[in-house]
């Protein structure tokens, strides 16, 4: 029998009073890993209390000791990175690599959030009226939320709670029901580094927890990374409980080939980028767009995308793994039907995938659509699993007509030898990231991730400087000192200087 994981409340590791739980699959065999509790009302209640109450021991800890809890909890995390990726390749999956990329690309956001001290810097002016100076200094908010998606749960939590705490606020995070157990050992490890009772806690469950903190009044600000609609509930919700919030939501993502590019570059990054972690990245590439001659690639890319082979996760040679659970595959599974019906042409089918020792696992092969429209569900609906669809241009200009006209604005890439285009496209283009032969274009932690559209509401990204801004209040201070020279009155005006 699988055993109910606690939550990290009021510090300590409690075991949920609820009878209701939520089990924890490895989505390659079906074993239940675990059981989620969902959160009583009480135990959220303690939490925020008790978050509530650690803000004001915490946001009085000097800066640089901040940090150092940073430094300290970077360094645990390497140490058990093999670990960390273990649990996450259990219970999400993915192969055993690509689960170590996934705790790496947290563990950056941890180095960035150990150098809180010059982020936390505000601006200073002198003599702004004579004899008066102005300074804004950069301070906490309090508890803050994150609610993170099943697809990185290392990273994701990782964007948030580190920096949220370093700039000085208390965190409460709610991870994915589906996989808990990587933020739970995230949220250990966190503990083990020296963090002072009460500022982290992990409190597990689905849509009545979130829903409880979202409209909670001691919560200042929420964070949140899913899909577009519950993206959409939050961003009302916690806006309409006067919160400020953040949410990333799905995407759609283009690669756009112009006929110049180098075409084993072009191949090779589409087959990775498109099928990588079984598509389950926000930032996949889900559309070829060829534009002109480039789109005689497409049998090639058939060929290259038939040899992959799904796998579980200590198998060296799975290109990928399974979707995270059968509801997911089943979504899949009806989009590719969908296609089909509408009349997008399967050039490779991978709804009947099997995996040899694993007849109970959520694998999908890889599957490639062309002839498709946008009026499709294909090209509508985020897809989310080891599917490209190709679409075919006549020009630059039609291929960008394309891509803006897309709800969504994530990301894109460009593949081409031509200066002037990549140009012209990342000018034009209405998409938050955007990469220029590179097809994945994650910016590193201090930049910010900066989705657009339909893929985030909001206005202060993910972390970096906007990471920071999102997480803090500046206060502007404006002062002046008296000598001995004697009072004239009271000033009835504004002064002119
Ligand atoms: P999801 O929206 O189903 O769940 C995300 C979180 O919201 C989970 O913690 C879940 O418990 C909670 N939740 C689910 N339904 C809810 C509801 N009705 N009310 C309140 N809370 C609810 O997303 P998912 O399936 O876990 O993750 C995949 C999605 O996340 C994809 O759409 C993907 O594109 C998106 N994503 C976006 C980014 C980005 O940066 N834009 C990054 C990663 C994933």
């Amino acid at each position: 029998m699988a055993k109910a994981i606690p939550q990290l409340i009021e510090g300590e590791w409690r075991e949920s009073r609820t009878r209701e739980f939520i089990e924890v699959t490895d989505p390659a065999t079906q074993e239940v890993l675990a059981l989620a509790p969902k959160a009583t009302a009480e135990e959220i209640e303690a939490a925020i209390a008790s978050a509530k109450a650690a803000f004001l021991a915490w946001r009085e800890v000097p800066v640089p000791e901040r940090a150092r809890l940073m430094l300290r909890y970077q360094h645990l995390l390497k140490e058990h990175h093999e670990e960390l990726a273990q649990i996450l390749a259990k219970e999400t999956g993915k192969t055993f690599a690509d689960a170590k990329g996934d705790v790496w690309r947290g563990i950056e956001v941890v180095e960035q959030a150990a150098n809180i001290s010059s982020l936390m810097m505000g601006e200073t002016a002198e003599n702004v009226a004579t004899g008066i100076d102005t300074a804004s200094w950069i301070q906490p908010l309090g508890v803050c939320v994150g609610i993170t998606p099943f697809n990185f749960p290392a990273m994701i939590p990782l964007w948030m709670f580190p920096l949220a705490i370093a700039a000085g606020n208390t965190f409460i995070l709610k991870p994915s029901e589906q996989d808990p157990m990587t933020p739970n050992r995230l949220a250990e490890l966190f503990i083990e580094a020296g963090a002072p009772k009460g500022v982290l806690q992990v409190l597990h469950g689905g849509r009545e927890v979130v829903d409880s903190l979202l409209t909670h009044p001691d919560i200042r600000a929420i964070s949140f990374v899913g899909s577009v609609p519950v993206g959409q509930h939050i961003y009302r919700t916690g806006t309409a409980h006067l919160k400020r919030v953040q949410a990333f939501a799905g995407a759609k993502n283009h690669m756009v080939i112009l006929p110049d590019a180098n075409k084993e570059q072009v191949l090779s990054n589409l087959v990775g980028s498109s099928c990588g972690a079984a598509g389950q990245r926000c930032m996949a590439i889900s559309v070829a767009v060829f534009v002109g001659e480039s789109r005689q690639w497409i049998d090639e890319l058939k060929a290259q995308m038939a040899e992959l082979q799904p796998g579980y996760w200590i198998d060296d040679h799975a290109a990928y793994g399974p979707l995270i659970s059968q509801q997911a595959k089943q979504r899949v599974l009806r989009l590719i039907a969908e296609g089909k019906a509408e009349g997008a042409e399967c050039l490779l089918d991978g709804s009947h995938c099997t995996v040899e020792g694993f007849p109970h696992g959520n694998w999908l092969g890889p599957t490639l659509f062309r002839g498709v429209t946008t009026k499709m569900s294909l090209y509508r609906e985020e897809i989310f699993g080891p599917v490209l669809v190709c679409m075919e241009v006549d020009s630059l200009d039609e291929a960008i007509a394309l891509v803006n006209a897309s709800p969504y604005g994530n990301g894109t890439s460009i593949f081409t030898r031509s200066g002037g285009a990549a140009r012209h496209y990342q000018h034009a283009v209405e998409v938050g990231q955007v990469g220029i032969n590179v097809p994945v274009p994650v910016p590193l932690p201090f930049f910010s991730f900066t989705g657009w559209k339909g893929s985030f509401y909001g206005d202060l990204h993910a972390y970096g400087k906007q990471g920071v801004r999102f997480y803090t209040e500046t206060k502007t201070v404006t002062s002046r000192w008296f000598d001995e020279s004697p009072v004239s009155g009271p000033n009835m005006t504004i002064h002119l200087k």
